[in-house]
């Protein structure tokens, strides 16, 4: 394990099983799931057999299950759906979604797509806001479940709820899309009591390899954009990543059946996180914190330096060995975005300027955070003092 790595959030180091799991797969099913001969029948099996771990795991039919390249491709199958539709209606994204959906609003609002903003107060989105925004043409909404640079809970099932009372009164189909990427593996998800009709997940969030990722999908009437051999259903053509699956699997596996411990774990990790911080001069939280509402993330702590722009002190923590964010760190020019959003959610500019991001995983310890937070403090006041002068 990299010592002093507090950015679990951005990705996180494959675990054994997932690394074994790889290495067997690829070298035992070596066919093309598509092939008609032995070797890609047995990979076909295989796959099916796959499938339903997955399905397992995630306590769903194995037909809603479609294996993608990650989380972004995830995302963007229902956005890029709703393309084909033959008039244009109101999409609703919440303002706080990754730049997996978000990027997709000038492209839809280009296409004649009524784009509405729901907006998150203090990182969180309002159900009733979101009935309020509701239209006999509205046709997808996305929010997500957990926020990767604050990490605040969204009560999905709230939403979920005021669209079916709303498609129940009106007769009309609203898709709700639900990006859970910083939820699995990390806080308990029950996509059926969601009631979601579609999530996104990542492999490389919870120790499984990059480049994998799944789509939840429980409706029929997904057509999806990329075209080619019609794999999974039509829904993500190409080959599939079979080894990659089967690892995926394998840290799904590890990752649930770990999971309760390691919350709990984490849950005191956060809380003993936040009283150091609470002692530190010039330094503050900016995610909730953990007993304020239960509504947040033990795993993605927000913190801001008062008066130093997070890209320097990213900077001078790299330089005494720490790995930490400046946002969310899985797109480019991810300071400008992150600011974007923390003002979105009410901050003031110049706490959006100071905040980064740490956030833990299963082998972070206390020792290694009470260093951290030493770090923190030794570094922000010798910024702050230079600042001051
Ligand atoms: N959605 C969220 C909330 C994320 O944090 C990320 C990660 O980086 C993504 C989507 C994109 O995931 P992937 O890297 O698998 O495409």
């Amino acid at each position: 394990m990299i010592p002093r790595y507090f950015d679990w959030a951005a990705t996180t180091p494959m675990c054994a099983q997932a690394l074994q799991a790889y290495q067997q797969t690829a070298l035992t099913y070596i066919g093309n799931p598509s092939s008609l001969h032995k070797a890609g029948i047995d990979a076909a099996a295989f796959l099916k057999e796959q499938r339903g771990q997955t399905a397992i795991l995630l306590g769903v039919p194995a037909t809603t299950i479609t294996y993608t390249s990650g989380a972004t491709e995830s995302d963007s199958i229902p956005i890029l759906a709703q393309l084909w539709r033959r008039t244009p209606g109101r999409i609703i994204f919440s303002s706080i979604e990754h730049d997996a959906i978000s990027q997709y609003r000038r492209l839809l609002q280009d296409k004649g797509f009524d784009i509405k903003i729901l907006r998150a107060r203090d990182g969180y989105v309002d159900p009733d806001e979101l009935a309020s925004l509701l239209t006999a043409d509205t046709q997808l909404v996305c929010v997500m479940l957990v926020n990767n640079v604050v990490g605040t809970v969204q009560p999905i099932a709230e939403i979920a709820q005021r669209i079916r009372i709303f498609q129940k009164e009106t007769g009309k189909m609203i898709h709700l899309h639900c990006d859970a990427v910083q939820a699995l593996g990390k806080i308990p998800i029950d996509l059926i009591h969601l009631d979601v009709d579609s999530a996104a997940f990542s492999a490389h969030k919870f120790q499984g390899p990059r480049g994998v990722g799944i789509l939840y999908n429980r409706t029929a009437n997904l057509t999806a954009l990329s075209k080619g051999g019609g794999q999974e259903r039509m829904l993500r053509p190409g080959t599939e990543n079979t080894a990659g699956i089967a690892a995926m699997n394998a840290a799904l596996d590890n990752t649930m059946n770990g999971l309760p411990e390691n919350l709990a774990k984490a849950t005191v990790l956060r809380r003993d996180f936040e009283q150091r911080l609470s002692s530190l001069r010039g330094v503050a939280l900016v995610s909730p914190s953990m007993d304020s509402n239960g509504r947040v993330s033990p795993y993605i702590a927000a913190i801001s330096i008062h008066g130093i722009p997070s890209e320097i002190f990213t900077r001078v923590m790299y330089d005494r060995g720490y790995c930490i964010s400046s946002g969310s760190a899985c797109s480019n020019n991810t300071k400008l975005k992150s600011d974007t959003l923390l003002t979105s959610m009410g901050f003031s500019p110049s706490t959006a300027a100071s905040t980064i991001r740490i956030s833990f995983g299963p082998a972070t310890s206390r020792e290694e955070l009470a260093q951290l937070c030493d770090t923190i403090q030794e570094e922000s006041e010798k910024l702050q003092h230079i600042v001051r002068k």
